[in-house]
């Protein structure tokens, strides 16, 4: 575990690197530069007052549940300040606060919050007191080696052991380290940065090719290194990025989960855990823009490839799959259970940026467009104040927002990343200014040698109307290069999983000094080079009507129906604002007409898209029928679930074939159902979609989870009195990855008069996994039905699907 280096020479370098710090921007490494957020002011109705409400609600909302969990007690205790056992759940814990204070470093470059700021002050000297003398800085072994006990199960016996694993010790740090840098780069202040170098210093002397050889399970210190490298010029933090990338794959215990099945140079997909794996994805563009290494580029570049050709949501989000949090197989992208992690979102953002820095391609940014206003943005509600982990296309309201989670990640990762949004408008090269998003905003950008003030004026993306005024300080040459979206070229996403149902005649326009322009469109920018004078106006108009997008025919899920789109936005239709509150089951046109209008008194403003849609309903004889026709209105996804749960669809079936017809008027569909677990999800056990087998997650279902070895029940309250004598029930199991199984044993009563009574089966009751399970009993009248269900030991159960005749 050792290395040979004497701590003499870890003090000299620690204090060399105390004189060489820089402030000063932090990408300079990649070929194409990002104009950092603290150049650009926003001016704007959109991202301005989400950064402002992020500052104001998000961040303080993020810090007391950080103090109200223990996460901020975890360093106390560590310290020996207080007393107790380790108070949270996870020994990861302590990156959320890391996380909290990288946003509010960020924030307060935008807000100067003294208050804000005194508060980070107390914290890191917290994180300080709780850093071992030898710079380790881990509460939950710390904790519980001072108590003389075990630390948790993940943690291993030792140092680093269960890294690889699920320790999380280095996760931890790469987020210490982001925010040590951002808290640095805000301030001035060195005490986090000293933190992170005395840490940083420690894992280059246990970890190494001739030391002990382990990468992290969880990535995001390769990020956090690069950024501890290039603010303090020390070199073995870079190596030791290095290190962490090509130590994977060479273990005999990687995991595909980990994306440490074999070595990064060697990996051509996007597998296993989503967030993980974008976050690798992006230290790899970091270490790879700095060494110019070739290999690292082909292995992202091919990724990339199969992850937005074959693993995305139209939304942007990614990890279709709950039970690894991570990516499925390609093309099998479920609607419903779409896990879409708000934290592989942000990821993919930093994973998307970093290779438009490297190859100066629009079609990055164009994912990373439609991911920031539909995936990532979908994330948090319009208070701040609400969050979501998963971002499914689809919802019988079995989805609300939360206010925090036992695992913390998602509201964490959004509090730092709202604030630095601005970063990605512009880029830079010493001829080059790059447009790459549109936003009022003012913004102060080196090109070369001159410096140029950069205005833009428009109310994206509600409009595509945008105004650009130069301004730079001297006459003189530079290009332009302003980005003309994949949308407004007739692309729905980079590459062919998404198309546009039908090419679309309005062109985009470009003018400078109101006189038309023909600029050339190279590689998704348009390329203005003049001799810019102060008071230039460069205006571009990007027509948005509303279009209707298709996926690949290998989406099963999708074919039949069309996402509707306009602008940058996809939209979806919501309960609130359709007939009776059902979305589900509507069938639009095969050619549907829309109107579009901006209302301002919903959801704080925003645009609208009406067209007309017909229910379908089956019938009790298995048909089903379309109803008359209605019309519809859909809002931006990014705003669903600000209003409560309820029904909410993405794609929309044109074919009658693809509808999500409203059940038959079944005895349990027609029945009050109640269970021993209350929610929405009781409704799933009525509606009617057989499961393919007892993991089939197409169709929503009810759980347990995580209750087990105990008795459960879901009661079925008749209309009226029925004669029955057959009931189906088709289980749920999540397999081995999952937390529930089939159950150990059942039973069924009938209410008859006021009293439960068993039925007589006409043979035993036998459990069975993905089949129907059915009972056949002595016919009775009953008004009710109860399944009394055993859980097994170890698991959770749940049901699909219940029928009674
Ligand atoms: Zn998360």
């Amino acid at each position: 575990m050792k290395k040979s280096k004497g701590i003499l020479t870890l003090v000299a370098a620690t204090m060399i690197i105390a004189s060489s710090c820089t402030r000063g921007s932090s990408d300079e490494n990649y070929p194409i530069r990002p104009v950092p957020f603290t150049a650009v002011k926003m001016t704007d109705n959109f991202w301005a007052p989400r950064i402002q409400k992020n500052h104001e609600v998000t961040i303080p909302i993020a810090f007391g549940y950080c103090e109200s969990t223990g996460r901020v007690k975890n360093f106390d205790i560590a310290a020996g300040r207080d007393t107790g056992k380790f108070q949270t759940i996870y020994p990861f814990d302590d990156s959320d606060v890391y996380k909290i204070i990288e946003g509010a470093s960020y924030s307060l470059q935008t807000y100067p919050d003294l208050q804000l700021e005194a508060y980070l002050d107390t914290l890191i000297e917290k994180i300080g007191a709780a850093q071992e003398p030898d710079g380790y800085l881990y509460t939950n072994r710390t904790i519980a080696e001072k108590r003389g006990e075990a630390p948790h199960e993940w943690a291993g016996p030792v140092r680093w052991a269960e890294d690889n694993h699920l320790s999380h010790e280095l996760y931890n740090l790469g987020h210490l380290y982001e925010a040590g840098v951002a808290y640095y780069q805000a301030t001035g202040k060195r005490t986090l940065l000293d933190i992170c170098i005395k840490s940083a210093d420690l894992v280059d002397h246990d970890m190494g090719w001739d030391a002990f050889v382990t990468y992290p399970g969880h990535q995001v210190i390769e990020m956090g290194l690069v950024k501890l490298y290039r603010v303090t010029g020390e070199k073995r933090y870079l190596d030791l990025a290095k290190f962490f990338l090509d130590a994977r794959g060479t273990r005999d215990d990687g995991e595909e989960y980990s994306q440490s099945h074999k070595k990064v140079i060697d990996q051509t997909e996007a597998v296993g855990h989503s967030v993980r794996a974008t976050y690798m994805y992006s230290g790899m563009a970091d270490v790879a823009s700095i060494l110019e290494d070739e290999a690292y580029l082909n292995a992202i570049t091919k990724i990339w490839e199969d992850l937005v050709y074959r693993k995305m949501y139209i939304t942007g989000g990614i990890g279709a799959s709950g039970g690894n949090e991570g990516f499925a197989e390609p093309y099998n992208l479920p609607n419903m259970s779409a896990y879409c992690e708000t934290c592989a979102s942000i990821g993919d953002i930093f994973f998307n940026h970093r290779l438009f820095s490297l190859h100066g391609d629009g079609k990055y940014f164009d994912v990373l467009e439609k991911t920031l206003y539909n995936g990532a943005l979908s994330g948090v509600n319009l208070a701040g104040d609400r969050f979501f982990y998963p971002n499914p296309l689809e919802s019988n309201g079995q989805h609300e927002r939360s206010a925090w989670f036992g695992c913390a990640c998602c509201p964490s990762n959004v509090a730092r990343f709202i604030p630095a949004i601005p970063g990605y408008i512009y880029s830079v090269t010493d001829k080059d200014l790059y447009v790459n998003l549109f936003a009022s905003n003012t913004a102060d950008i080196q090109v070369g040698k001159n410096k140029v003030g950069i205005t833009q004026e428009t109310n994206y993306p509600w409009e595509g109307d945008v105004k650009i005024t130069v301004n730079p300080e001297k006459s003189g040459k530079f290009t332009l290069q302003i980005r003309i979206p994949g949308w407004a070229r007739n692309e729905a996403i980079p590459g062919a999983l998404y198309t546009f149902a039908q090419q679309d005649e309005g062109k985009y326009a470009i003018s400078v000094n109101s006189e038309e322009y023909s600029a050339e469109v190279i590689n998704g920018y348009a390329e203005i080079t003049r001799k810019w004078n102060s008071g230039d106006q460069v205006g571009l108009s990007l027509p948005m009507p509303v279009r209707t997008v298709v996926a690949d025919e290998r989406v099963k899920e999708d074919d039949g129906k069309y996402a509707i789109q306009r602008g940058p936005l996809m939209f979806c239709a919501e309960w609130p604002d359709n007939p009776e509150g059902q979305v589900l089951n509507l069938v639009i046109d095969e050619t549907p007409e829309f109107t579009s209008e901006f209302r301002s008194d919903l959801l704080n403003g925003t645009e609208v898209i009406k067209t007309r849609a017909r229910q379908a309903e089956r019938n009790l004889d298995g048909t089903i029928s379309l109803g008359d026709y209605e019309n519809i209105t859909l809002i931006p996804y990014f705003l669903w679930a600000n209003r409560g749960g309820g029904e909410m669809r993405v794609w929309f079936p044109y074919k009658e074939t693809s509808a999500r017809p409203k059940p038959a008027p079944t005895i349990a569909y027609m029945s009050k159902i109640t269970g021993s677990i209350q929610n929405r999800s009781l409704l799933s056990v009525a509606d009617q979609f057989e499961p393919s087998n007892s993991n089939d997650r197409t169709w929503p279902y009810y759980h347990w989870w995580p209750n087990k070895d105990k008795w459960e029940w879901i009661q079925l309250d008749f209309k009226d009195l029925q004669k029955i004598s057959r009931l189906k029930v088709y289980w749920f199991d999540d397999g081995p990855f999952g937390g529930c199984r089939v159950p150990d044993k059942f039973e069924v009563l009938y209410k008859s008069g006021n009293s439960w009574k068993k039925i007589e089966p006409l043979a035993p009751l036998a459990v069975v996994k993905d089949a129907w399970n059915v009972v056949e009993f002595k016919p009775v009248s009953a008004t009710g039905v109860q399944l009394r269900v055993k859980l097994n030991k170890d698991f959770a159960s749940g049901v699909h699907e219940l029928v009674i005749e």
